[in-house]
């Protein structure tokens, strides 16, 4: 075995050019010709380029760093934690950072959700929520269940099951025709977040539910925010309405808050927004401030022991690394900053800037829509964007965004301050300008 070298004294072009000879990244193709940058180390709102150049980040490592980078409570958490375990199985075995971890989340959440399941990522977090449905109607002696009714521009997940229940056309089902459950889906919904409710998205909903409901599971969706599948704000009577719904239709309604829950729509919970508790409700990113990998499927106590009267008596999944003691530790830190309650004026105000600053790049045309919720702000395009060109041009700007599709998004840490916000949105506008004399 040849030695090797120092990776961490290595220059950002050597790291690069060895990365981009081993790894894969997100939806990339290995080696792949996509831009890439080099972290030294990152602190609160920055991420320090080993090149030297330092970055205003505007994505919070998608949706996690809620709280910054660095932050010496959370640092804390892991390292204390460490010093008592890194991690010991969760068959058989239990610890304080989970029982901790579970009692804050059933205080947190949407009232009536009293059980904890913890998953390792938030795509294994919606398969144990599918399969939660699915046990759940077997107890009810009603196995035919075991489909899902989805939204269209819905976006759950990599994994099968979760994927399955993502876009059929943006979520890559062509791809894994074969291996993919077929589900069914509902219209996204056109009822904007701002506009008013259109009966129409609530009649197509009830003509898939009426037709399909004795083979369905469940209604799962992203409330209020369609997420990957396009940044789109719906109106909460939409909600309410579906969960009104799939109590008549005999349906299970999963919510997938892995991006919306812990403060990013300026409510705690997104489901807050339309006054409802779903049956089971899944949890992840921002879970852990963005520290370390961890889930959360939630249910009810309707859910939980129609699972424990399913045939099979008991939940059958069971990850290795379930409710890992150091990714509970930082998830309680992360979880006692939110309940100091800063959060809420940090994300308004956040949202007022956004809407602020962001506004007079509506009249560009080449701008489809600029909307804003939250902690969140979003440009669309009117045509797809050029990762290649437009991601080294906002990075000369200062800013780390990562667009998609046509989608030019923010979603910054709740503690970016008013002039690291302007670096973000003077970016983007930048970028708008440039690509409205076609530049970009
Ligand atoms: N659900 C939603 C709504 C998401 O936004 C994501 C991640 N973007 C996931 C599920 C999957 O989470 P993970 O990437 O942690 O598997």
């Amino acid at each position: 075995m040849t030695e090797l070298p120092d990776f961490y004294s290595m220059s950002a072009e050597e790291l690069i050019r060895r990365d981009q000879a081993l790894l894969w990244h997100p939806y990339a193709a290995s080696p792949s010709n996509q831009p890439l940058y080099a972290v030294e180390r990152a602190e609160s709102c920055t991420l320090y380029l080993k090149d030297g150049r330092k970055l205003i980040d505007g994505m919070s490592s998608w949706w996690a760093a809620i709280h910054g980078y660095n932050h010496p409570q959370l640092n804390a958490a892991v390292v204390e934690q460490t010093q008592r375990m890194a991690h010991v199985m969760f068959g058989g075995l239990t610890h304080a950072p989970a029982v901790e971890l579970a009692s804050r989340l059933v205080q947190l959440a949407p009232a009536g959700l009293e059980r904890v399941f913890l998953a390792d990522s938030g795509s294994v977090a919606v398969e144990v929520a599918i399969k939660m449905a699915v046990q759940y109607w077997q107890g009810q002696d009603k196995p035919a269940k075991q489909r899902m009714i989805c939204l269209r521009r819905g976006y759950h997940g990599d994994t099968l099951g979760a994927m399955s229940l993502s876009d059929p056309d943006t979520g890559m089902h062509s791809l894994f025709q074969q291996i993919v459950p077929q589900q069914i889906f509902a219209p996204s919904p056109t009822s904007l977040f701002k506009g008013s409710l259109n009966e129409a998205d609530i009649q197509a909903l009830e003509a898939l539910m009426q037709q399909h409901h004795h083979h369905c599971a469940a209604l799962v969706l992203e409330p209020i925010v369609q997420g990957a599948g396009g940044m789109r704000f719906y109106h909460p009577d939409y909600l309410k309405a579906a969960k009104a719904l799939c109590e008549r239709y005999e349906l299970l309604l999963i919510a997938d808050e892995i991006a919306t829950g812990f403060g990013r729509t300026g409510r705690l919970f997104a489901c807050e927004h339309a006054d409802i508790t779903p049956d089971i409700l899944c949890l992840g990113k921002a879970l852990t401030g963005g520290y370390l990998t961890l889930a959360a499927t939630l249910c009810n106590l309707r859910v939980a022991s129609g699972i424990s009267q399913s045939a099979a008596g008991v939940f059958m999944h069971g990850p290795t690394f379930m409710a890992n003691p150091l990714a509970c530790s930082v998830a309680n830190a992360s979880l006692a900053l939110l309940a100091i309650g800063q959060w809420r004026a940090q994300v308004n105000a956040i949202e007022s800037q956004l809407n602020a600053q962001l506004a007079s790049c509506r009249s560009f045309g080449c701008v489809e829509d600029v909307r804003v919720l939250g902690a969140i702000g979003v440009i669309e395009f009117k045509q797809p964007v050029n990762l290649t060109s437009i991601q080294p041009y906002l990075v000369e700007q200062g800013a780390w965004l990562r667009p998609f599709g046509k989608l030019l998004y923010t979603m910054p840490p709740f503690i970016i301050s008013p002039d690291e916000l302007s670096v973000i949105t003077r970016a983007m506008a930048n970028a708008v300008f440039q690509r409205e004399l076609g530049r970009l």
